[in-house]
């Protein structure tokens, strides 16, 4: 019971250019050298992406907004049935530290009411170029009752360790929860794991397609083939004939 659910959707948002895909190559990068990626799936969709990662005996399937934030086209299909949220701003950047309240309010609107939240201030190597201090993320941190963490994506600090306390979280979160709640967050993730399932009953419909394909192909050269020999043959017959 305690990992009812095996699967985990965790979505990161933030603005456009804090490092969100960063924070995920690194951490697909680290596991894929540790031979722990079971498998990096790329929805079809254009605009969104996510990757499925095996980590600590689950999965995590990671959302990645793909720079469709910028265009404030993240549809509420990308907060369906998340179990954890990644808020990432960048240490360098006022604004993006700003609009995390926006963030938070699009999170709240669209995403489930047990979704576990943390708060990421990423590119803690630029210390030189640093506008939010890190007592004002841990101020925010406390404020909204959601853990608070630096990271560096370029170097490679507090990346895993953010997925590791978040995916604790949300299995804390699971055990606390009464079992039709359990329940539910398991029935969210059915439309993802259909689609799958639908994507590849469609590929072998594609690949049995093009083999009928290649076969009425070949039938066709064969009775072209078939007729020229035939024609040749009454040709020569003619020619015979009028000797
Ligand atoms: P996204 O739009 O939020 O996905 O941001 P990206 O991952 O594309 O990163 C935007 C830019 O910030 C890229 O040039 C990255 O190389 C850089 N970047 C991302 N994370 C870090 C970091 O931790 N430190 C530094 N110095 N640069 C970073």
């Amino acid at each position: 019971d305690q990992d009812y659910v095996r699967l985990y959707k965790i979505l990161l948002i933030g603005n456009s250019s804090v490092g969100k895909s960063s924070i995920l190559f690194v951490l697909l990068t680290k596991f894929s050298l540790k031979g722990r990626i079971k498998s990096i799936k790329l929805s079809p969709t254009i605009g969104v992406d996510f990757k499925t990662i095996h980590f600590e005996s689950t999965s995590l399937q990671i959302w990645d907004t793909a720079g469709q934030e910028r265009f404030k086209n993240i549809t509420t299909s990308y907060y369906k049935g998340a179990h954890g949220i990644i808020l990432v701003y960048d240490i360098t950047d006022r604004q993006s530290f700003k609009d995390i309240q926006t963030w938070l309010a699009e999170v709240d609107k669209y995403g489930s009411e047990n979704v576990v939240k943390l708060l990421v201030g990423n590119k803690s190597d630029l210390e030189n170029e640093r506008k939010v201090k890190l007592e004002e993320g841990e101020t925010l941190g406390n404020a909204l009752d959601i853990r608070f963490l630096e990271t560096s994506a370029k170097g490679d600090t507090n990346v895993s360790g953010t997925f590791h306390i978040l995916l604790n979280e949300i299995k804390e979160k699971m055990r606390n929860l009464p079992e039709a709640s359990k329940r539910q967050s398991k029935a969210s993730q059915l439309p993802t794991l259909k689609k799958e399932r639908l994507l590849k009953t469609q590929s072998v419909a594609d690949d049995k397609l093009q083999q009928l394909f290649i076969y009425g192909a070949f039938q066709l050269v064969i009775s072209f083939l078939t007729l020229i020999l035939t024609m040749f043959d009454g040709f020569n017959s003619i020619c015979f004939d009028n000797i």
